[in-house]
């Protein structure tokens, strides 16, 4: 059987669009809006260039832990706890944590019971609150895939079905470009490695292969070539898009079954957790793992080492578990 995959409904690309935000709401208000934003945009430019009407809502959420089940179903009673009507468009403002939590909120809205109860795939019953996302990270490929990845009380596994999908997204490079260095490699890697498992996989077929191998180009012209860095920022956020289409329509590997396991138990976030097992894979993905030193000695990056050193054989047992 092959997959019915849904996209995103409308997609908005250039720099500068975040201004067309407010026209794009227009036509979708009949409550309010619900903005949902990382907290490291408090007191930002950015923070003065959303708009809010009438009785529109900024809930600011936190990205220093990935997102949990527990999180989500907080989040979510504070927005029922505001207005008993939903929102007309729950908008994610922020990287893979915070496009994930406003994925997770529009779903939860709309469903009964505890987000843990919809952990894998299409459990989910209802339609999704209308949800919009503009990344300012990019690579996770979040704006583009029917998954929400959310760590719950048992396991880390996403809210995966077509309702979770955005029905809007608008990709501004503008608003990565002041991303600190370390992260936006980390993040920036996350697309990496994506392509890099989706063209050497199983699963791999020409659909999924003309996605990664373009967006694989483009992490090379970001990660390697010389580009001044606003055309990096555009080459990236596309990169991360067609990245989220090819393993969409594929699988991931190796790296990340490990990485996932590495992030439950030691908190570290995704792409970080991506590079720290990538950097040890020669076995399976040889050439790629030294143009991904390099990419690392190019970008000046310090990989830490050993940072599994101290752990306990049951912490080593639940990674694996994960
Ligand atoms: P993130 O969203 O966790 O953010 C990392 C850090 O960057 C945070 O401290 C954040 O505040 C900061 N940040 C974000 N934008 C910034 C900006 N413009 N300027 C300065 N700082 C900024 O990082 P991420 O790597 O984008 O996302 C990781 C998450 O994405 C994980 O939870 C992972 O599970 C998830 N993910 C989801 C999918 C999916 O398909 N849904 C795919 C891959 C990863
Ligand atoms: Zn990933």
């Amino acid at each position: 059987m092959y997959k019915n995959f849904k996209l995103v409904d409308k997609i908005v690309f250039g720099r500068g669009s975040f201004a067309q935000l407010d026209s794009i709401l227009e036509n979708l208000r009949s409550s309010y809006i619900l903005y949902v934003v990382d907290d490291v945009f408090k007191n930002s430019e950015l923070e003065s260039k959303i708009n809010l009407i009438n009785n529109d809502k900024l809930l600011w959420i936190s990205s220093i832990d990935e997102p949990t089940t527990k999180y989500v179903d907080e989040l979510t009673e504070i927005v029922k706890n505001y207005s008993k009507e939903n929102p007309s468009a729950v908008i994610g403002i922020g990287g893979g944590t915070t496009m994930d939590l406003a994925k997770a909120i529009s779903l939860m809205l709309t469903n009964e019971g505890s987000s843990a109860d919809y952990q894998g795939w299409d459990l989910i019953k209802n339609p999704a609150v209308y949800h919009i996302a503009i990344p300012t990270l990019s690579g996770t490929g979040s704006e583009v895939s029917r998954t929400t990845v959310l760590t719950g009380p048992i396991k880390k596994l996403g809210l995966n079905s077509d309702y979770t999908v955005f029905n809007q997204i608008i990709l501004d490079p503008d608003l990565i470009a002041n991303v600190p260095n370390d992260q936006w490699f980390y993040t920036g890697m996350d697309c990496y490695v994506h392509n890099v498992e989706a063209l050497t996989g199983t699963y791999i077929n020409e659909f999924a292969r003309s996605f990664g191998e373009k967006s694989l180009d483009l992490c090379r012209d970001v990660f390697l070539g010389d580009f001044p860095k606003p055309i990096k920022d555009e080459k990236l956020m596309m990169a991360s898009f067609m990245g989220g289409m090819s393993i969409a329509y594929s699988q991931v590997g190796v790296c990340h079954a490990l990485s996932y396991g590495i992030s439950y138990v030691l908190k570290t976030h995704h792409g970080f957790s991506n590079c720290i097992v990538f950097n040890q894979l020669d076995e399976y993905y040889n050439e790629y793992v030294n143009e991904f030193r390099l990419m690392m000695k190019m970008n000046n990056i310090d990989l830490p080492k050993n940072i599994t050193k101290d752990c306990t054989d049951e912490q080593f047992q639940k990674m694996i578990d994960v």
